[in-house]
């Protein structure tokens, strides 16, 4: 039988090390549950669209079916193509943000040109839904920020604020100085339940599974948003109230 006897310090250091060497173990763990559990959700969103597009191609390549119903199965191929290529473009900019493999060029921007050009290209969906865009701020703001990747953050949100909002609602882009530059994105849609807005910009994370589903969600947009305006030196915010409507703001610097 075989004691130590340590002084009562270094017995609670001991204790203490003991203790963190079990949290970074479990921390091991739930890592690779999550990967174990991302890859598995990957997966099925690839493997959904890809049995659509070849159910669909097998029927409209058979004969007994009329013009009509011909179209209607292109418009889904069409449809899941392109959810099939959003979803790879948003993992090759996860892998490349995992691997710091993205360039940000910073530049002070003229924040209302380009949000006109943004809005511009926008503007046919938002219309599909009837939705009001409406964008305000003053003419000379300028932030610093990567133009490119700005761009893909703003199209993110813009994109979800149409999804999530009601037919003929309202969506609008505010700018605002002060020490720094702050974008606000207003929705008046579905909103978020308060419960869920801690996680909304987790990899994979979406409110309801279901209505994701029909949206073509994948919960994979505002985890790469938070990391693409994080690595512009930014900071993004969200309020949110179920039924109401949704506001992200992003805070940016002014100057270089
Ligand atoms: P998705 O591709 O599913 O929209 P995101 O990462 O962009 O994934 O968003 C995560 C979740 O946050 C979505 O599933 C959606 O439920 C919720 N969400 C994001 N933006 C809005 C919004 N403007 N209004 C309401 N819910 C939103």
């Amino acid at each position: 039988d075989f004691t130590v006897d340590l002084p009562a310090a270094s017995r609670d250091e001991l204790g203490e090390l003991s203790a963190a060497i079990q949290l970074l173990a479990d921390d091991l763990h739930r890592l690779q549950t999550s990967r174990r559990e991302f890859l598995a959700s990957i997966s099925h969103e690839l493997r959904t669209p890809l049995t659509y597009i070849k159910g669909y191609s097998d029927i409209v390549s058979k004969n007994h079916i009329n013009d009509e119903e011909r179209e209607q199965y292109i418009d889904i191929i069409k449809e899941e193509t392109e959810k099939l290529s959003k979803l790879i473009k948003d993992l090759l900019d996860l892998a490349k943000l995992d691997q710091h493999e993205f360039s940000i060029q910073l530049d002070e921007v003229p924040l209302m040109t380009m949000l006109e050009r943004v809005a511009g290209k926008v503007r046919p969906a938002f219309q599909k839904k009837q939705l009001e865009l409406v964008i305000t701020g003053s003419g000379d703001i300028k932030a610093v920020v990567d133009p490119v990747r700005l761009e893909q953050v703003l199209l993110n949100l813009l994109d979800n604020a149409r999804k999530y909002s009601h037919q003929g609602g309202k969506v609008k882009i505010s700018v605002v100085k002060e020490d720094k530059v702050h974008l606000f994105i207003k929705d008046e849609g579905i909103g978020i339940p308060k419960e869920d807005l801690p996680y909304i910009f987790e990899r994979l994370f979406r409110v309801d599974k279901s209505r994701n589903r029909e949206m073509g969600g994948t919960g994979l947009g505002l985890s790469i948003v938070k990391e693409l305006i994080e690595a512009q030196g930014g900071k993004i915010n969200v309020q949110s109230d179920l039924q109401k409507g949704t506001t992200f703001e992003l805070i940016l610097e002014g100057e270089l």
